[in-house]
């Protein structure tokens, strides 16, 4: 039901020795070796040729500290060949490649030394003579020159020439077809999340997420889960999940517990990555400390040139997430069920970080207080919040056809 690509995987694996690389990637383009190459046109300048099987959105940069080369590709599958292939010729040292975030695969060379960014372009495969291929020059320069220009931001080698612009690896989805929802229950194994009076945060979620995806499916939705016993998924896998499931919607699951005070209801969360109130940070770290407890490293995802990736879905998908909160908490409140006095609250949850996918985390309840508790252990409430849900995500799925179908107009 679910085939997750092991994106953590893939990151370690890019520090191991070349014959250890593995690519498990669901990839919108493949490499083609035999169209790939780097070549020598004198010796300060390295020319290097990606043959792809259908052009991908791309980006090309420099780094200093060793200095590098890095090309950001909308998911290319690298598989056909090895990198060893491009090492060591050139200007090139050390080549590396594979999955990078969800969604993004990236290619990385070691370079000999300063060199400039003569030119990065990709030829789209608009004629049979001209087969899809990303393009890049580089020549040799100085140190000084080298630091002023690495990575400064290219955006003109993000333009990609009509009509050859591939769609995102998920369409968006208009109606024509069941909508795909994945549902993400919280924490499970070594995380059990909120535990008040021996009951579990992480048990609670999980016979939650099961009675939801029942309704669901019912309902006539294809519903995956990101997991389905008590085992520890990473906060990135799972999003990694709902992006190999090709859902059209993510709902992570969980019940929140404070310390101290009477808060209750039920809460949405939407992503914003500007909620930096202590309260939210606070909020934040409960629900990420999952991935430290397990050690997860999660250095590097804050990669500032990745997030320039990200923005650029992400302005897409964002009023699309903003209409789910809206939809989703009148639904709840439709079906008279309480929810907390800040009903949508914003925050930058790792889960909610999907920049194609519309995502939303609801906090049933508040472990904390022991009327939500009795209520979240009530199979009663659960059936009217597990049907206020259903009805919710179905209208939000029509009024989002009905805009993509416009859209496209
Ligand atoms: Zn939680």
């Amino acid at each position: 039901m679910r085939q997750i690509f092991p994106t953590l995987a893939v990151l370690a694996a890019l520090a191991l020795p070349a014959a250890a690389r593995a690519e498990p990637l669901s990839a919108l383009a493949r490499l083609e070796p035999e169209r790939s190459s780097v070549t020598q046109p004198s010796a300060a300048k390295t020319e290097i040729s990606l043959g792809l099987s259908q052009p991908v959105p791309f980006r090309a940069f420099l780094l200093d500290d060793p200095p590098r080369l890095v090309v950001d590709f909308r998911e290319v599958d690298f598989s056909p060949a090895r990198p060893e292939a491009f090492e060591k010729r050139g200007l090139l040292g050390d080549v590396r490649w594979g999955g990078f975030r969800p969604g993004w695969s990236r290619f990385v060379a070691e370079l000999t030394g300063p060199v400039r960014l003569v030119s990065a372009e990709q030829r789209t495969g608009d004629n049979a003579a001209n087969p899809p291929a990303v393009h890049i020059v580089l020549e040799r320069s100085t140190a000084t020159a080298f630091a002023a220009r690495q990575g400064a931001a290219q955006s003109a080698l993000w333009d990609l020439p009509q009509p050859a612009l591939t769609g995102p690896p998920i369409t968006r989805q208009d109606g024509t077809r069941p909508l795909r929802v994945m549902l993400d229950p919280g924490h499970g194994g070594i995380d059990p999340g909120a535990e008040v009076d021996g009951h579990s945060e992480a048990v609670l979620v999980m016979t939650f997420a099961r009675e939801l995806k029942e309704a669901m499916t019912r309902a006539g939705l294809v519903v995956g889960m990101t997991r389905t016993d008590n085992s520890f998924i990473p906060l990135e896998e799972r999003i990694t999940a709902a992006h190999a499931f090709g859902a059209d919607l993510m709902l992570s699951l969980h019940a929140d517990a404070l310390a101290e005070g009477e808060a209750m209801g039920a809460t949405l969360y939407l992503f914003d990555e500007t909620a930096s109130d202590a309260a939210a940070r606070k909020l934040a770290e409960r629900h990420d400390r999952s991935d430290l407890l397990a050690g997860v490293d999660l250095a590097g995802h804050d990669d500032a040139v990745a997030g320039v990736l990200m923005d650029l879905a992400r302005t897409e998908t964002q009023p699309r997430v903003v209409r789910l909160g809206q939809v989703l908490a009148g639904a709840i409140k439709g079906a008279g069920l309480r929810m907390h006095r800040h009903p949508v609250q914003g925050a930058d949850f790792a889960v909610l970080r999907s920049p194609d996918i519309p995502s939303a985390l609801l906090e049933l309840g508040f472990m904390s207080s022991d009327i939500d508790r009795a209520r979240m252990h009530d199979p009663a409430w659960r059936a009217d919040m597990v049907g206020a849900l259903v009805a919710g995500v179905q209208r939000w799925a029509e009024a989002d056809a009905a805009e993509a179908r416009l859209l496209r107009q």
